[in-house]
């Protein structure tokens, strides 16, 4: 084997999102948090089922999200939304034991940006037995609501945590997301979807967008292999 290995010597910041990410997108827990944000919109809005859906759909391709959609154009809780589209069975997430070695040997900061809520961030990284290995954690409360793919969430975040973009690597299962890091001058890594149902968001098997550095099948897999800055 003479397989080239990844070169991140340079990083020293490691921004991972959550989501899809640090969990294989099989794993149903987006398809449990999807089922109940049409839920929350049909009740909000009065709508049923399938219109409540069309909704919540369009909302996350025009604002990003479907909360950002709600909170433009309606009057909405937004705590009272994400307690109740996070409250999900998390034990369908198994631990994973040697993406956490691979994370503890990544030598610098590590954080995990989300746009979910930061309970529900510490509940999936409790179940994969990563809750330990993290600097910070940065919600969309954090950011002021405004979420990923926008750029003024992202400038929250390299601002609340004086990020050198330039050591900073962005771990991503939405290629969408990967673009705004990538106009930043972050290092871009897609984590694409596995096989089975996937995100409008995500990235189908073999896909390699121009504004992402590397594309892999599994974020664990390419930790193994990554050259890091020693000492
Ligand atoms: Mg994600």
């Amino acid at each position: 084997m003479t397989a080239v290995r990844p070169d991140l010597s340079h990083i020293s910041h490691w921004v991972f999102d959550l989501d899809n990410t640090l969990y294989p997108s099989n794993a149903p827990v987006m398809t449990q948090m999807d089922r109940r944000m049409t839920q929350y919109v049909a009740r909000l809005l009065g709508l049923g089922e399938s219109e409540a859906r069309a909704v919540q759909k369009h909302y996350w391709r025009t604002y990003g999200t479907t909360l950002n959609g709600l909170m433009t154009h309606h009057e909405v809780d937004r705590r009272d939304f994400l307690d109740f589209v996070h409250d999900i069975d998390a034990s369908v997430i198994d631990p994973d034991p040697t993406l956490a070695a691979r994370i503890e040997a990544l030598p610098g900061r590590r954080l995990v940006y989300t746009n979910g809520s930061r309970g529900h961030a510490e509940n999936v990284l409790g179940r994969l037995g990563l809750e330990h290995l993290f600097n910070d954690i940065f919600d969309v409360e954090a950011a002021g609501f405004t979420p990923k793919p926008h750029r003024e969430g992202f400038d929250r975040f390299t601002a609340h945590f004086d990020l050198p973009v330039s050591e900073s690597v962005f771990f991503e299962d939405s290629v969408r997301n990967l673009k705004t890091a990538h106009e930043m001058g972050f290092t871009t890594v897609l984590v694409r979807a596995r096989e089975g149902p996937r995100d409008e968001e995500s990235a189908a098997p073999g896909e390699h967008p121009e504004h992402v550095h590397y594309a892999v099948d599994c974020l664990s897999t390419f930790l193994g292999d990554v050259r890091v800055k020693q000492g």
